[in-house]
């Protein structure tokens, strides 16, 4: 067994139970890519055992803390047990699920992996070295503890190029269909986990999806416009919510054909939808221009700002994005908007919208706080993989 040694006074964020060792926090050892060191102290003290990314500045991310613990095929089995039986008492409103959530899952979870189930179709998505090692023996467990036999492999995140891994995707185990249809909140979404974004759909904004019906059904929504509409799941879930009409903007073309499919599933006339394929920003102020307005306005972009580092710029444009939004708003709308860039924390993303709101003129209230859905949780000793915050405000009525 391999072992890595720290420098002096590095084990502080281990013994926490944070569970990366970054590669300045290293004084001497290595490993071969995904293979399983023993983290000592300075002193020699046992930490953790963990799995070395040669190439990562996050060196290795731990398996365990215990020092009793073997990290082999039943380990992985365990903890893929583990993080179903986190989620089994949760009652998810939909057969699209998280079911391994990387590092979030705490004790600490298996780190680079994250893996969802859309129906019968697992896909999972392995980001760093450890997982990517271990594949083989993670997706027969996982087929044997879920009982299904199609595993889509979604491994073409950009975070893999920081490990030195290349991107893959396809069929791990069975194959067929790429496309299929969940259930949520009672709704049909239909998605293709080959073609999809990430793994196929935004699980994580489930809740969110959710509380948009309720709104649109509470406040009566006349017209909503849902930017960064992806797959329309917000969409559908307003006119679910009985809005007469709803406008999404998305510039990714079969995005928006999909979204264009899941209104027409769900049985709702095309004559309440319409379908822009444009930039979010453009739009917005050709809106304004035009002298268009609405009751309801959702803002889901992508992330802007993956670290803090990237934070200035991104909070530049999450302030452009917002402060249009409400001027488009009119007095007594909901704005519905989120950010889930991890290097933006909620605290700051209230400010940006606080000014956006100053700059715009415009006097609004949080009515709620929202986050990921329950099966996305936080590992306590992990606050940076919370990731999704969500402030829906309502604009003062005149
Ligand atoms: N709200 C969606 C998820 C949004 S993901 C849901 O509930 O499923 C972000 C989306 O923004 C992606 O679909 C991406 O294609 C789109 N996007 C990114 N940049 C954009 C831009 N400048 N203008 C319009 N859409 C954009």
């Amino acid at each position: 067994m391999k072992t890595i040694r720290l420098k002096p006074a590095k084990e502080k964020s281990l013994q926490r139970r944070h569970p990366w060792v970054f590669d300045g926090a290293i004084a001497k050892g290595g490993a071969d890519a995904g293979e399983t060191v023993r983290v000592e102290s300075a002193e020699g003290a046992f930490l953790a055992w963990g799995a070395y990314s040669p190439q990562s500045r996050i060196r290795v991310r731990v398996w365990s803390f215990d020092e009793g613990q073997r990290i082999d095929a039943a380990f992985f089995k365990q903890r893929l047990r583990q993080a179903l039986a986190l989620r089994s008492p949760l009652q998810i409103a939909s057969n699209g699920l998280r079911l391994v959530h990387g590092e979030s899952d705490g004790l600490p979870g298996l780190p680079g992996l994250v893996v969802d189930r859309y129906g019968d179709i697992l896909v999972a998505q392995f980001t760093s070295c450890g997982p990517e090692r271990w594949k083989d023996v993670l997706a027969d467990a996982l087929l044997e503890l879920t009982g299904l036999s199609r595993l889509y492999e979604r491994s073409d995140a950009s975070a893999r190029a920081l490990e030195g891994l290349p991107e893959l995707k396809g069929w791990l185990r069975g194959a067929g269909e790429t496309a299929c249809v969940i259930h949520e909140n009672g709704w049909q979404l239909g998605l293709d986990v080959e073609l999809g974004h990430k793994t196929g759909y935004y699980l994580d904004q489930r809740d969110s999806r959710r509380d948009m019906a309720d709104y649109a059904r509470r406040f009566g929504f006349q017209q909503v416009l849902n930017c960064f509409s992806y797959t329309g799941g917000f969409s559908v879930a307003a006119l679910a919510g009985g809005a007469a009409h709803v406008t999404s903007i998305d510039s990714s073309g079969p995005a928006l054909e999909r979204a264009r499919a899941n209104v027409e599933l769900n049985g709702f006339e095309l004559a309440r939808a319409t379908f822009l394929d444009a930039d979010v920003n453009a739009s917005l102020r050709r809106f304004l221009a035009e002298g268009r307005s609405f009751d309801a306005i959702v803002l889901d972009p992508p992330k802007l700002a993956p670290t803090v580092a990237h934070a200035e710029r991104a909070a530049r444009a999450y302030k452009d994005i917002n402060r249009l939004a409400f001027k488009l708003l009119n007095p007594g709308g909901v704005l519905f908007t989120y950010s889930c860039s991890g290097g933006i924390g909620v605290e700051l993303f209230q400010k940006i919208v606080a000014g956006a709101a100053l700059d715009a003129g415009v006097d609004a209230v949080i009515l709620q706080r929202q986050g990921g859905a329950a099966d996305h949780p936080t590992a306590l000793a992990f606050p940076e993989g919370e990731y999704l915050k969500g402030l829906v405000l309502m604009r003062r009525p005149d």
